[in-house]
């Protein structure tokens, strides 16, 4: 099974990807800890991507999409993968549809969460990317490049939204059965 979380910063995708991978038997690939670890080791793409991630920015497309070839090509993503934070951009869709093809995700799952909230729940997880300004930017740039692409999973038929506010167990559960698990 081949799945995409996608939704706003701050709606608690990764804490629920990784739960939901952990369910389902299959790795959690996000794009974000994959940059993070890069950071945190120190590696050339860590020094690059620092300073990107701090402005609440996208790494450009042909870094991002360069690195999640690579790891789509290890041997446990074969048995399917929950994609989180990845695709974000239109060419990185483009990109991701060379991978696996237009029919290779089985679900687009959109976190629906309210604002207000997310806003809050971001100003209380104190990550290095998380100081005020960089949060509303990281806004600004979701509404821009990534909210379009819910259109374009939703008229392939294949976007199932789930609200993503609520106790974590409760919304892991929510989770699964949206996806019939
Ligand atoms: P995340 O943990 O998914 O919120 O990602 C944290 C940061 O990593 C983002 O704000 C971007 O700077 C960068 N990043 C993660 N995934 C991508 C992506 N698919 N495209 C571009 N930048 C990304």
């Amino acid at each position: 099974m081949r799945i995409l979380f996608i939704g706003p910063p701050g709606a608690g995708k990764g804490t629920q990807a990784a739960r939901v991978a952990d369910r389902l038997g299959i790795p959690h690939i996000s794009t974000g800890d994959m940059f993070r670890h890069h950071v945190s080791t120190g590696t050339e793409l860590g020094r690059l991507v620092d300073s990107i991630m701090k402005a609440g920015e996208y790494v450009p497309d042909e870094i991002t999409v360069e690195m999640l070839r690579d790891r789509l090509a290890e041997p446990d993503a074969a048995k399917g993968y929950i994609l989180d934070g990845f695709p974000r951009t239109a060419g990185q869709v483009v990109a991701l549809d060379g991978l696996i093809g237009v029919d290779g995700l089985d679900t687009a799952l959109e976190f629906a969460i309210d604002e207000d909230a997310l806003v809050e729940r971001l100003l209380g997880r104190g990550r290095a990317d998380d100081s005020e300004d960089t949060i509303r930017n990281r806004f600004k740039v979701y509404q821009e490049q990534t909210a379009p692409l819910l259109d374009l999973y939703r008229d392939r038929g294949i976007l199932v939204a789930v609200d993503g506010l609520g106790e974590i167990d409760v919304v892991t559960e929510r989770i699964l059965k949206a996806l019939g698990r």
